[in-house]
C-alpha cells in the first residue's frame, strides 16, 4: 500500500516507473521535486512535454530529430553508400560521437526480443530494407549490441540483405561481448568500427 497521499502518491508512482527508479529512489525525487523552488520542478515538466510535443523519428533513418529528416540525412556530405544498422538513438549518437564513421544510419528502434515478445515486425525493418533496395549501397554495416538479441537481431537481418549485391559486415569485437554501445567509450567505437569485418 502506498503511504502518500493524493497527488504524491500519483507522482511516486510515475516516477517509480522509470527504469532504474525503485521506490525508494521514486519517494526521494518525489520530496525533492516538492522542496525546490516552484519554477525548477516545472521546468522539468515542459521538458518532458516538450521533448514529447516536439521531437519525433526521421522520416528516412528514424534517429531522433525535430523535423521531417534528421541533420545527418540532411547532410550532402556524408558518404551515402555506407549505411550502419544501429539498435536505438543513443547508439547512433555513441557512434557519432566516436567521429570514425561518416556515412549514413539505420535505427531499428530496438532488437528482436521474442522473451519480450518484441518480433521483426515491431522494427523498422521493412524501411531499412526498402533503403537498401532503392539505394546505392556499398556496404550495411550491422552495429546491433553484442548481447544474442543484438547478434540474433543482426544476422536475421543480414538473411534478408542476402539479396542485394551489398558488403555486409560487423563492428569488430573490440567492444566486449555483452556490453553496450552506450557504454564503449569512443576510442573503443573507433576501433571497433575501423577493424569491421565481413558478417
Ligand atoms: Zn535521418
Amino acid at each position: 500500500m502506498n503511504k502518500h497521499a493524493g497527488a504524491v502518491s500519483e507522482l511516486v508512482d510515475q516516477l517509480g516507473r522509470l527504469p532504474g527508479v525503485g521506490r525508494k529512489s521514486a519517494e526521494r525525487l518525489a520530496f525533492h521535486l516538492l522542496r525546490v523552488p516552484e519554477a525548477e520542478a516545472l521546468a522539468l515538466a515542459d521538458a518532458i512535454r516538450k521533448v514529447r510535443k516536439d521531437v519525433q523519428y526521421c522520416s528516412i533513418c528514424f534517429n531522433l530529430c525535430e523535423s521531417s529528416r534528421c541533420a545527418i540525412c540532411s547532410d550532402d556530405s556524408r558518404d551515402a553508400t555506407r549505411l550502419c544498422v544501429v539498435e536505438q538513438p543513443r547508439d547512433l549518437m555513441s557512434l557519432e560521437q566516436s567521429q570514425a564513421f561518416k556515412g549514413v544510419y539505420h535505427v531499428l528502434l530496438g532488437r528482436i526480443a521474442p522473451l519480450d515478445g518484441i518480433g521483426p515486425d515491431q522494427l523498422t525493418i521493412d524501411s531499412l530494407i526498402d533503403r537498401v533496395r532503392t539505394g546505392n549501397f556499398v556496404e550495411v554495416i550491422m552495429a546491433t549490441n553484442p548481447t544474442v538479441e543484438g547478434d540474433g537481431t543482426s544476422l536475421y537481418i543480414s538473411n534478408l540483405l542476402s539479396e542485394f549485391p551489398v558488403q555486409i559486415t560487423r563492428l569488430a569485437r573490440g567492444i566486449t561481448a555483452g556490453s553496450v554501445l552506450e557504454y564503449a567509450n569512443r576510442e573503443m567505437i573507433a576501433d571497433a568500427l575501423t577493424g569491421r569485418q565481413k558478417f
